[in-house]
């Protein structure tokens, strides 16, 4: 059923094959890969682990999938490009989106001459999935992202929803859940991937697990999916680095636990204060680390904030977005110099 909608030349690619691919078993001396037999430090002299199986086996167990399921991008970006290249024909697909939502998706499509099929949220920044079903049934896109919690919105949508747009879409639903660890009853879509292997799940550890710049994006996928996406990524894409940092980030749970609570209960007093301020006009509930406001001059005060050196996102161009500001939440010191700096703004 995958093989079907992969990409003709994808299904019969010949994967590159990496020195260290090539046997299996012990190896004392490597003298495979023109490597330097000196240099660097921990080993970094070295290719890395292609398949980066000690990072995945730890996300496995701490996701508590079953092994083949997962795969490791050079953030959830390289993941997104891939899946685009994978699935879709530049010049003949099309993808889908909800808007507003992250924008890679569109991007990255675009670089691959792939369409953007572009359905609006619903004026309450809802998922209008009335609206999902009737366009995927007239342009059928090869693949449809829906990103929960949404950004810049914020917004988890009802797992049955996203459920039934992955039943009647016959491509590839891709679900990014970037976010959701700050969601505290989020429903994952990942266990149904058992049920439906054309649904995909992005997940990352460059929110919640405090490692943007060791760039790190997880797949979750049937191991049809998995397999393919293995074959087509570049063979070294996840340094040795950056799956050190991985390894360290899921050996401290704990440590993740506690930054992800502290980061909610600053988002819920942020917003609370946001809400107070006489030119804030509303604040959307959010589930992620950021905060939207729809304030009465959005550019005089991104342009404030600025001259303070303060950069939040000015998102008032985006469509349903008129007036908003989204705001990351940061440590307890730069908040407290965030509301100083609103505090001093007469509007
Ligand atoms: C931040 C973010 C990501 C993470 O991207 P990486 O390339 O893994 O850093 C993915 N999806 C969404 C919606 C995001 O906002």
């Amino acid at each position: 059923m995958i093989e079907e909608l992969l990409n003709p030349w994808i299904r019969d690619l010949v994967p590159y094959s990496s020195a260290r691919s090539e046997f299996s078993g012990r190896a004392d001396i490597l003298l495979d890969a023109n490597e330097s037999w000196e240099g660097g430090n921990d080993g970094v002299n070295r290719y890395p682990d292609p398949t980066a199986s000690a990072l995945r086996l730890a996300i496995e167990r701490e996701m508590g999938l079953p092994y083949g399921m997962t795969a490791i991008g050079n953030g959830s970006d390289e993941v997104i490009d891939l899946l685009i290249r994978m699935f879709c024909a530049p010049g003949r697909d099309s993808i889908m989106i909800e808007r507003p939502t992250y924008g890679t998706y569109s991007v990255f499509a675009r670089t691959s001459d792939i369409s953007v099929i572009d359905v609006p949220l619903t004026p309450s920044l809802e998922l209008d999935t009335g609206a999902m079903l009737d366009a995927i049934a007239v342009h059928r896109p090869k693949i449809v992202f829906i990103c929960s919690p949404n950004n810049p919105t914020g917004r988890v949508y009802p797992l049955e929803d996203i459920l039934r747009i992955a039943k009647s879409n016959e491509g590839i639903t891709v679900v990014d859940e970037a976010y959701a660890d700050f969601s505290p009853d989020f429903r994952s879509t990942v266990p149904s991937i058992a049920d439906n292997p054309r649904i995909v799940v992005l997940r990352t550890f460059s929110k919640a697990y405090g490692i943007a710049g060791a760039r790190l994006g997880i797949l979750v996928a049937s191991p049809d999916v998995q397999r393919t996406f293995m074959k087509v990524k570049p063979p070294y894409n996840v340094s040795s680095l950056a799956e050190k940092a991985g390894l360290e980030a899921l050996s401290d749970m704990a440590r993740v636990r506690s930054r992800i609570a502290e980061t909610i209960s600053r988002r819920e007093e942020f917003s609370s204060y946001l809400g107070k301020l006489p030119f804030v006009r509303e604040v959307l509930p959010s589930e992620a680390n950021f905060v939207l406001a729809r304030v009465d001059d959005a550019s005089a005060l991104y342009d404030h904030l600025i001259s303070n050196g303060i950069v939040i996102r000015n998102r008032s161009s985006e469509p349903m977005l008129a007036k908003a500001l989204r705001i990351t939440i940061g440590s307890e010191e730069e908040m407290d110099r965030l509301k100083e700096v609103f505090d001093g703004w007469r509007g």
